[in-house]
């Protein structure tokens, strides 16, 4: 209740943001940072309740970002096919800091890049997606002459991976989690910035420079190297804080378009609004905004009833976007596989979900057997699932299950989110300040948008 005036507004605001003007555009608005730093000042009204830990403040203090939203950056691949052409999309941030000679330093962190994929010997390579393994890479900045660098790890994962090794399952009793393999290189960024750069809250500046990427860590290993060219790259000065980020929804449905009234995705609204509100409780520790594309039809329906796995693999080849996470909603799946709705390629930008229109229409009786679908164990039937695609985005966004663990993946909190459920019952209804901090996804992009809520576990 307390922010469904707000969030539709959101919504509605992020909506026509996306579809009016799409990626490339939204770096046109981030010219202006005065346009976002006054509704986030404005909204702070709750933070001033939030007793926040001095360290984290002091920490950020003396902190300025320069954020670079990147769109059709050219890059070249070698794969186990020779050399190809890409475009990427993606972002790159920076942290700098004043060190104790008063000279600039900077730290690298964020590199998302996201591709549509290049052919290989065994076929195309599918959505390829690349992000940093760790949050921070310490680099070099020389006032005198401009020149800067930086090395790191990254992560890397294309959607062949998956269908030549499979997926490893969760081993929680809910198994709606199938996390990928993943590759990485090791990276270095070298290049020019401005001489004399002294940090600014406002303001522009211009980058040129390279990524070179070498394959270190191989599971399938059709990709082995790349270069990246940021040829006079804008980046943008953000004081204390990285500006929002955003994740992007797309949603497939079946039926032959929205004049449809069989279609399938009735309950797609409900759950995107649970998921903006739950994710937008991030607010105050990092703003992350979920917005929604339009919905894309799939005119088939042996996809509107899936009873297997095989049947929900077929019905996920069938979109590929590369910058959004697909959100496939069907009429029905047997809650037997994965109670109703799961995420695959967790953390990546080939992440996709299929859930149904059942998760606001569980049967009654409730299924017998299932995990969670008894009174005793608090399950109830009907419109039951609120926030579970808010904890399917989760698992899109590299979050584990409480105190699961992989390599590369960050356990989301206990009670949280995070927290599986089964059919039968929603996911708490609880964002948590780790959860907020530990998501990560090479899909996450800079854009404006502002966040007013604040977590409700603050650790
Ligand atoms: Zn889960």
């Amino acid at each position: 209740m307390r922010t469904i005036l707000q969030l539709g507004l959101a919504l509605a605001v992020g909506l026509a943001l996306t579809l009016g003007t799409g990626l490339g555009a939204d770096l046109v608005m981030e010219k202006s940072p005065s346009l976002l730093k006054t509704p986030l000042d404005a909204s702070i009204g709750s933070r001033l309740s939030i007793v926040e830990p001095v360290e984290a403040a002091k920490e950020q203090e003396e902190r300025y970002f320069l954020v670079g939203t990147l769109d059709d950056i050219k890059a070249v691949i070698v794969t186990d096919a020779g050399e190809q052409q890409t475009s990427l999309k993606g972002e790159i941030v920076f942290a700098t800091e004043p060190d104790e000679r008063g000279d600039l330093s900077l730290v690298l962190t964020r590199l998302n890049l996201v591709s549509s994929g290049v052919a290989t010997k065994k076929g195309e390579s599918g959505v390829i997606g690349l992000n940093l393994a760790e949050p921070e890479y310490k680099g070099t900045y020389d006032s005198r002459t401009g020149h800067f660098s930086a090395e790191f790890d990254s992560t890397l994962h294309y959607a062949q991976i998956d269908e030549i090794m499979g997926y490893i399952p969760s081993k929680s009793e809910e198994g709606d989690l199938f996390l990928s393999y993943t590759e990485s290189m090791g990276g270095k960024i070298e290049g020019r910035l401005p001489e004399g750069m002294k940090a600014a809250d406002e303001g522009e500046v211009t980058m040129n420079a390279e990524i070179r990427l070498e394959l270190e860590r191989t599971v399938v290993g059709s990709l082995r190297s790349m270069v990246v060219y940021l040829d006079i790259t804008k980046l943008w000065w953000y004081l204390e804080t990285s500006p929002s980020e955003i994740l992007l929804v797309q949603p497939v449905f079946i039926g032959t378009g929205p004049s449809d009234p069989s279609a399938t995705g009735t309950v797609y609204n409900t759950l995107l609004d649970g998921s903006a509100e739950i994710w937008d409780r991030c607010g105050t520790v990092r703003c992350i905004a979920i917005r929604s594309r339009t919905p894309v039809y799939i005119n088939n329906n042996a996809y509107r009833v899936l009873n297997s796995e095989a049947e929900a693999a077929a019905l996920r080849a069938e979109v590929n976007v590369a910058d959004a996470v697909e959100v496939f909603v069907v009429e029905e799946w047997d809650p037997y596989y994965d109670g109703g709705g799961a995420c695959w390629s967790s953390g990546t930008a080939s992440a996709k979900i299929v859930t149904c229109d059942q998760q606001m229409a569980v049967p009654c009786p409730m299924p017998a057997g299932l995990w969670g679908c008894s009174v005793a164990e608090g399950g109830s039937c009907g419109d039951v699932n609120y926030y579970h695609l808010a904890h399917e985005l989760g698992h899109a966004l590299n979050l584990l299950h409480p105190g699961e663990y992989r390599s590369g993946m960050v356990a989301g909190s206990s009670g949280s989110i995070l927290e599986p459920s089964g059919f039968c019952r929603d996911n708490p209804d609880v964002q948590s300040a780790r959860n907020c901090r530990s998501a990560s996804s090479p899909l996450l992009y800079s854009g404006r948008s502002t966040c007013t809520g604040s977590p409700d576990i603050m650790d």
